[in-house]
């Protein structure tokens, strides 16, 4: 017997759920390319963009996916044979620099854990060796979807400038942005890149890079340049240019309704609804790891993201997911790279409240009950504690 039918949750960290305004947004005819609707559209997307990133620099909205967000920071700032250094910290900043690699880059990876943010000192101490400043980038995520971990971004900032080194600082957000804090300018970020589909909570399908000034004085020097990606040409007053052919106008007007969203609510609100549901999803996990089967990958709590847990799993972590999904209608997020077959991964990021997350975390505490796994109890009831501590009425 199956209690699956109703409204199927997506607790995965990407796509995530789509709020019936932004879907309600995009349907819609479509419009003239050059209509002052979609001019307008552009404008205000880009100048949000803005406010979302926390900087006075450039923004620019892609047709494309997080990888296609990648590509457009690296070759609007890069030339073949650059060196740059990628900080790991899991699965997403390599991949950013094994895309960096195949564009001709000459790519080195600070060696890290998959348990562990990155360590600023191990940044600090690599810099301060590069005595002929040949490293051009620093590449690094705010959160490894894949691991779990949220890097401090302050930290890295500041190890670069104790090295008093030159670098880029560039920073993917895709699994941050909107979830948790992001201060592009206060943090002295100069390249930062983001998505649709996450915190963002549109479809799949738009990349947003921002650049500071000093991004756009090395997009002078680069000659990784392509004209698909290229920031000058998108700077470009003509809409045409601005979107190098026709923009893509749905997940535009979903973007525009979910970022009306984020601004209604206010980011600071919903970077602590973030934290929040984190902290409820961390009560009931640390209740669970009382039996010992599952524990947490990332080892410090300070260093868990506040967007999505990874959980390691002694044994078959599809025994849980499936149960999720087959019984409860909940679809948890399956582990990828070095931890496939061997975690699972609850998202909390995005449009997700209290019974969202209630409700996954209750189809793991179901699927631990039903299939015998040795688990600490009252996981739920850890959550509903933790939740009715830190929420109120009116606020
Ligand atoms: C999801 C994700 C990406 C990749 O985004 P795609 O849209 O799948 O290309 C990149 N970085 C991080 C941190 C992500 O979570």
């Amino acid at each position: 017997m199956s209690v699956a039918n109703g409204r199927a949750l997506l607790a995965i960290p990407g796509p995530t759920n789509i709020p019936d305004r932004v879907l309600q947004a995009m349907m819609r005819p479509a419009e003239e390319l050059a209509s002052k609707t979609v001019v307008d559209l552009t404008e205000t997307l880009l100048a949000d963009l803005k406010a979302v990133f926390r900087t006075k620099g450039e923004t620019f909205l892609y047709a494309a996916n997080g990888h296609g967000g990648w590509e457009a920071s690296l070759t609007n700032v890069l030339s073949r044979g650059d060196k740059i250094l990628v900080l790991a910290s899991g699965r997403f900043a390599i991949g950013w620099g094994e895309m960096a690699r195949f564009m001709g880059a000459d790519v080195e990876v600070l060696a890290g854990s998959w348990r562990a943010a990155v360590d600023p000192a191990a940044l600090e101490e690599r810099l301060r060796r590069d005595e002929r400043h040949e490293i051009r980038a620093v590449l690094t995520v705010q959160i490894d979807t894949a691991s779990g971990v949220v890097n401090d971004i302050p930290a890295i900032r500041k190890a670069i400038d104790d090295a008093s080194h030159p670098a880029l600082l560039m920073v993917d957000g895709v699994a941050s942005l909107g979830c948790m804090p992001f201060e592009m300018d206060a943090w002295g970020v100069d390249v930062a890149m983001s998505a649709s589909q996450k915190g963002l909570m549109t479809p799949p399908g738009l990349a947003f890079v921002a650049a500071n000034e000093k991004a756009l004085n090395a997009h002078q020097q680069a000659t990784m340049r392509t004209s698909y990606w290229d920031w000058t040409s998108r700077m470009n007053p003509l809409l045409y240019m601005k979107h190098c052919g026709t923009p893509p106008e749905h997940l535009m007007f979903g973007l525009r309704a979910a970022i009306d969203m984020l601004f209604e609510e206010g980011l600071e609100a919903v970077w602590q609804r973030h934290s929040l549901l984190a902290g409820a999803t961390q009560a009931a996990m640390s209740k669970w790891a009382e039996g010992q089967v599952l524990t947490y990958n990332v080892v410090e709590p300070s260093q868990r993201a506040p967007s999505v847990t990874t959980i390691l799993v002694q044994g078959d972590p599809a025994v849980i997911t499936d149960y999720a999904r087959k019984v409860c209608g909940v679809t948890l997020g399956l582990a990828i790279g070095d931890l496939t077959g061997k975690a699972f991964r609850i998202a909390h990021m995005g449009h997700v409240n209290a019974p969202m997350v209630l409700g996954s975390l209750g189809a793991v505490e179901m699927a631990l009950q039903a299939q015998n796994i040795p688990h600490g109890g009252g996981g739920v009831a850890a959550a509903i504690a933790h939740l009715s501590h830190g929420a109120r009425m009116g606020a």
